[in-house]
């Protein structure tokens, strides 16, 4: 399977590569559907990942990313996010779009990459332009220019991605060749419309998932683990000495 897949990689192709929670789950951090488990169980997700959850409750939205974030920084890229920094820096037209908030593929070494939910390693003020690094407090911290609450600069539910990010996504997506999706389970809008829009633009589609439901619309599935996938389309990829 993996030579007939990655017989259609090579160095004049437009690579998009779509990343979701499934690509960090072999590093060790939870998907949102595997549930937080202990602690969180009890709290839903997309009620403590939302304007209105902080807005009830900010303390406790503040705790809850803060635990997620000590799961972040315990964690290791892992195979598949270092074959995606290597992918960048062999295949000229290449960019890596993230959903993942952890920051592990720029550990990894990725830069052509958009974090197109934002990033946990960053604040930003709830009323003011101001934004800066992540602090490591109990309490919900303050912003220094305008005394109102501080939050994570992560994109939660019911609101709208940068638009300067969609543009880029729109574009790079618009001239793909070969559009790949690791580890995302094709709910959460926009992302779950880019591979079909991939798609409709002529782009080969390729989908890694172990769920056997995700990958139906693909026109190749790879049903394993991420690390998997990557490490042996990696190993086929076969490129012509420069
Ligand atoms: P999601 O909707 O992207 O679903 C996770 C997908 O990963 C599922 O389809 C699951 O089958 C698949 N998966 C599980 N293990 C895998 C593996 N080893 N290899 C490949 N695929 C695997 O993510 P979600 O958890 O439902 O979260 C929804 C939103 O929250 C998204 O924006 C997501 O990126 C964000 N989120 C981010 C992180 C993170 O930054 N690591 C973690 C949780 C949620
Ligand atoms: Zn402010």
């Amino acid at each position: 399977m993996y030579s007939s897949i990655a017989k259609h990689f090579d160095k004049t192709k437009s690579i998009v590569v779509l990343t979701g929670a499934g690509i960090s789950a072999e590093s060790g951090i939870p998907t949102f559907r595997d549930g937080a488990g202990g602690l969180w169980k009890d709290y839903n997700p997309a009620e403590l990942a939302s304007p209105e959850g902080y807005r009830k409750n900010p303390q406790l939205v503040w705790d809850w990313y803060n635990w997620r974030r000590t799961l972040v920084l315990a964690a290791e890229p892992n195979a598949a996010h270092a074959a995606l920094a290597e992918w960048e820096t062999i295949f000229p037209r290449f960019q890596l779009i993230t959903q993942n908030v952890d920051g592990l593929h720029l550990r990894a070494g990725s830069r052509k990459i958009v974090q197109m939910h934002g990033s946990i390693h960053h604040l930003k003020c709830t009323s003011c332009a101001h934004s800066c690094d992540w602090i490591t407090q109990d309490q919900v911290p303050l912003c220094p220019a305008c005394g109102k609450y501080l939050r994570p600069d992560i994109v939660w539910f019911g609101e709208q991605l940068d638009s300067t990010n969609l543009k880029a996504i729109d574009k790079a997506i618009s001239h793909c060749d070969i559009f790949l999706a690791i580890g995302t389970s094709g709910t959460v809008y926009p992302a779950a419309g880019f591979l079909d829009k991939a798609k409709r633009k002529g782009a080969r589609t390729i989908v890694v998932n172990p769920d056997p439901g995700s990958g139906a619309q693909a026109d190749h599935f790879i049903q394993v683990p991420a690390t998997e996938a990557m490490t042996n389309l990696s190993k086929h990829i076969k490129l012509p000495e420069t």
